[in-house]
C-alpha cells in the first residue's frame, strides 16, 4: 500500500494481478495509509489522536459512522475505539479478499457474529440457522437472545427448501457457518440465497430477510459466499485467516449501507480488535493466507484419505473426499482463487467401537495418547494455526452442547476434529498410524 498521494502515484489496476499476489500488496493506493516511506505499516500504538484545531476534532466527530454522507475520505483519526489506522487497513484488504463492499473488524469472532446480529435483529425478530454451530454461538442464541426476546429457530439447512417451513414475517436473518464446527456439514450457499432473494422480493426494505455466514472454517481462500450471494460474511481472525495463533480477532463483512451502523454499535459495545492483533494479521496472516492454507489443503486431503482407508476408523468427513455425502454441493462453492477445488485443513472423524461408548472411548484414548506421546499434532482447540491441532468437541469446545442433545446439533459423542498445520504431511502420517496403533481394538 502507498500514500494516497495523488500527483506522485501511479494509478495501478490490481485486479489483473492473481489473488496470491493482491493479499500481499492490498490495494495499490490507500486512503487509510498514513505514512510515507515506510514498506510494512508501522505499528499504529496511540490511544487517542492529535486533532489540529477544534474545527478540525468537530468535523472528526461528525464524519465519525458517517460514511453514507462523507464517503471514504481519508480519515480523521480521534480515537482508537473508533478507528485507526492499522484496523482501518486491515479492514480495506479484508474487504477486498472476500469481495465485499466493506469490512470491519472486531475483538474476537464472537464480537464480529454479536455485531453484524446485533444490528440486523430487534426484540420480537426470528433468527433460522443450522443445526450445527460453534459451540459460543450456540450458547449466544440459547443463553442471551431470550432475555432480548430474539427467537433462534435451528434446522437442518442441508436441505434449503427446509427455511419454507419456518419463515414468517419476523424473520431477519439466515445464519450458519459452511462447513460447519465440527461436523464439516456444507450448505448450498447460492440455493439459500436464491430462496431469500424469492421471499424478499415481497418484502419491505427494512424487514428483508440477510444471510450471514460464519466463512471461518474456510477462509477466503477456499470460499467467498458473498460472491455466491451471501449479504455478510464473519471471521473469526484468531484462526485461519491470523493463522500463527498469536492474536484474537474478528471481522464482518458485507454491505456497505450498514457500515456506519456497525460502527456506531461497535463503538458502543466496545469490542474493538487491538491494534497490535490488527498488525499482526495485516503483515503477517493474510498475506501468507494463500500460501498456508494452499499446503494445509493438500495435506488434509492425503490425511482424509489415509483415515478413510484405515481399519480402525468408522467414518470421515472431509468435503475433499469423493464418498463424503456432501462432496458435490462442495465441489461447486470451495474454490481457490484460480478456480481449483479447495476442500479446506478441517477433518472430523470417528473411530470404530461395538457401541457409541466403545467408539467414544477409542477417541479419548487417541487423543489422550496424542497428548502425551506424539511429536507433531497437539491436543488443543483453535484450529487454522501453524501447528496440527486436535480436539474433542463433545466435551471441549461444544460442551454448551448437553448430552441429550448431541446429536440434533449434528455432533457424534465420539467425534474427533482435526485442523491441519504446516508439518511434512509424512510426518503427520507416521505419527497418525502409531497412535491409531496404539488403541487396543
Ligand atoms: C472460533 C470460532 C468462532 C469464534 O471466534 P473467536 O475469535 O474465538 O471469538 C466463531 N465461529 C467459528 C466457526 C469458530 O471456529
Amino acid at each position: 500500500m502507498k500514500k494516497n498521494d495523488e500527483s506522485k502515484s501511479i494509478k495501478i489496476d490490481e485486479t489483473k494481478y492473481s489473488m496470491d499476489t493482491q493479499i500481499i500488496y492490498g490495494k495499490n493506493i490507500s486512503k487509510k495509509w498514513d505514512y510515507s516511506h515506510h514498506v510494512t505499516a508501522p505499528i499504529s500504538s496511540s490511544t487517542t489522536f492529535r486533532l489540529d484545531s477544534v474545527e478540525r476534532g468537530a468535523q472528526g466527530f461528525q464524519q465519525f459512522a458517517n460514511t453514507e454522507q462523507f464517503g471514504e475520505s481519508s480519515p480523521i483519526f480521534i480515537y482508537d475505539r473508533l478507528g485507526e489506522p492499522n484496523k482501518d487497513l486491515l479492514e480495506e484488504n479484508l474487504a477486498y479478499v472476500e469481495k465485499g463492499e466493506m469490512a470491519l473488524t472486531f475483538a474476537t469472532g464472537m464480537g464480529a457474529i454479536s455485531a453484524v446480529l446485533g444490528v440486523l435483529t430487534s426484540a420480537g425478530d426470528e433468527i433460522i440457522c443450522h443445526n450445527t454451530l460453534y459451540g459460543c454461538t450456540i450458547s449466544l442464541f440459547d443463553n442471551w437472545y431470550p432475555k432480548y426476546n430474539i427467537k433462534v429457530h435451528y434446522i437442518d439447512l442441508t436441505d434449503t427448501e427446509n427455511i419454507r417451513e419456518l419463515v414468517n414475517e419476523n424473520t431477519r436473518v439466515i445464519y450458519f457457518e459452511s462447513p460447519a464446527n465440527p461436523n464439516l456439514d456444507i450448505i448450498d450457499i447460492k440455493s439459500v440465497a436464491k430462496l431469500v432473494a424469492g421471499l424478499n422480493s415481497g418484502r419491505e426494505v427494512n424487514r428483508k430477510i440477510s444471510v450471514v455466514i460464519d466463512n471461518t472454517f474456510s477462509t477466503p481462500f477456499c470460499q467467498r459466499p458473498i460472491e455466491l450471494g451471501a449479504d455478510f460474511v464473519v471471521h473469526s481472525l484468531t484462526k485461519g485467516i491470523g493463522g500463527f495463533g498469536t492474536d484474537m480477532g474478528g471481522a464482518v463483512i458485507g454491505k456497505k449501507k450498514y457500515k456506519d451502523l456497525l460502527l456506531l454499535y461497535r463503538k458502543d459495545f466496545g469490542a474493538v480488535l487491538n491494534p497490535k492483533s490488527a498488525w499482526g494479521i495485516l503483515t503477517y496472516g493474510l498475506p501468507s493466507l494463500s500460501l498456508r492454507q494452499r499446503q494445509q489443503t493438500n495435506t488434509a486431503m492425503r490425511i482424509a484419505d489415509y483415515l478413510s482407508g484405515h481399519p480402525k476408523v468408522e467414518y470421515v468427513n472431509y468435503p475433499g473426499l469423493k464418498s463424503y455425502k456432501f462432496y458435490d454441493i462442495a465441489k461447486t462453492q470451495m474454490i481457490d482463487f484460480d478456480g481449483n477445488f479447495a476442500p479446506g485443513s478441517m477433518i472430523y472423524f470417528s473411530l470404530k467401537g461395538k457401541t457409541p461408548a466403545e467408539c467414544k472411548e477409542n477417541g479419548r484414548k487417541f487423543m489422550d495418547y496424542i497428548a502425551g506421546s506424539v511429536y507433531t499434532m497437539t491436543l488443543a482447540v483453535s484450529l487454522g494455526h501453524t501447528r496440527t491441532l486436535i480436539e474433542h468437541p463433545a466435551s471441549m469446545t461444544h460442551s454448551v452442547v448437553p448430552p441429550e442433545q448431541l446429536k440434533d446439533r449434528g455432533l457424534d459423542p465420539g467425534g474427533v476434529r482435526l485442523s491441519i498445520g504446516l508439518e511434512n504431511p509424512d510426518d503427520l502420517l507416521m505419527d497418525l498410524e502409531e497412535a491409531l496403533q496404539n488403541i487396543n481394538s
